[in-house]
């Protein structure tokens, strides 16, 4: 292997690793990203690859939440790789009266907070997804939410094209 001189070494081709590689080469650092198995071969691969923000901790985690949502959509954009963002909104499903009555303070709570939540009944809720069980008894949702495909995500570092360096396994 031949021996190159970088500015940094990044350790683990999952989704953080390959993020901190593609912005350090967008600042014209040199890094190599070293992955003893193969990219998104931990976690990032085998994740929902939701993008999710209402049921964040409000403060510093929603805040973060946004600037992710964000970031994904610029992402989305700019990647030569297609890692197929979608913001179709997210549901998270009401199955009790318990949870109803919860849900429907969480969501005015969030609102509060500034982010888009709504309380849907089961009727509204089936509407968005069919297939939800006839168990239903609501859902809220967050219209900034989405997904991404986590497969070809952590190959973002490649995105750079011109920037992008290789990977190194071993
Ligand atoms: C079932 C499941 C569902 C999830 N769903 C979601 C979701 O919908 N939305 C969401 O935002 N998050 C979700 N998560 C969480 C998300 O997947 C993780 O937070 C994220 O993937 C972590 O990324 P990472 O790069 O830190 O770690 P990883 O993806 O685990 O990457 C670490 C990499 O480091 C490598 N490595 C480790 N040690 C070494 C070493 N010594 N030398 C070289 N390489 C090494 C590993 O092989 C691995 O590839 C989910 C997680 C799971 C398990």
């Amino acid at each position: 292997m031949p021996v190159r001189s970088e500015d940094v070494i990044v350790i683990g081709g999952g989704v953080i690793g390959a993020s901190i590689c593609y912005h350090l080469a967008r600042k014209g650092v040199r890094a190599l990203l070293l992955e003893r198995g193969g990219l998104a071969a931990g976690s990032s691969g085998a994740c929902d690859g939701l993008v999710l923000l209402q049921l964040k901790k409000p403060g510093i985690h929603t805040a973060i939440a946004v600037e992710s949502v964000e970031a994904m959509k610029r992402l989305a954009g700019e990647l030569a790789v297609d890692v197929e963002f979608r913001r179709a909104g997210g549901l998270v499903v009401i199955g009790s009266a318990a949870e109803y009555e919860a849900m429907t303070r969480f969501a005015a709570g969030r609102r509060l907070d500034g982010i888009d939540v709504s309380l849907l009944d089961a009727a509204q809720a089936r509407e968005l997804e069919p297939c939800l069980s006839g168990d239903t008894l609501g859902a809220t949702t967050c219209p900034l939410e989405g997904q991404v495909n986590p497969i070809p995500y952590p190959c973002l570092r490649n995105g750079s094209s011109s920037n992008g360096r290789p990977d190194r396994s071993g």
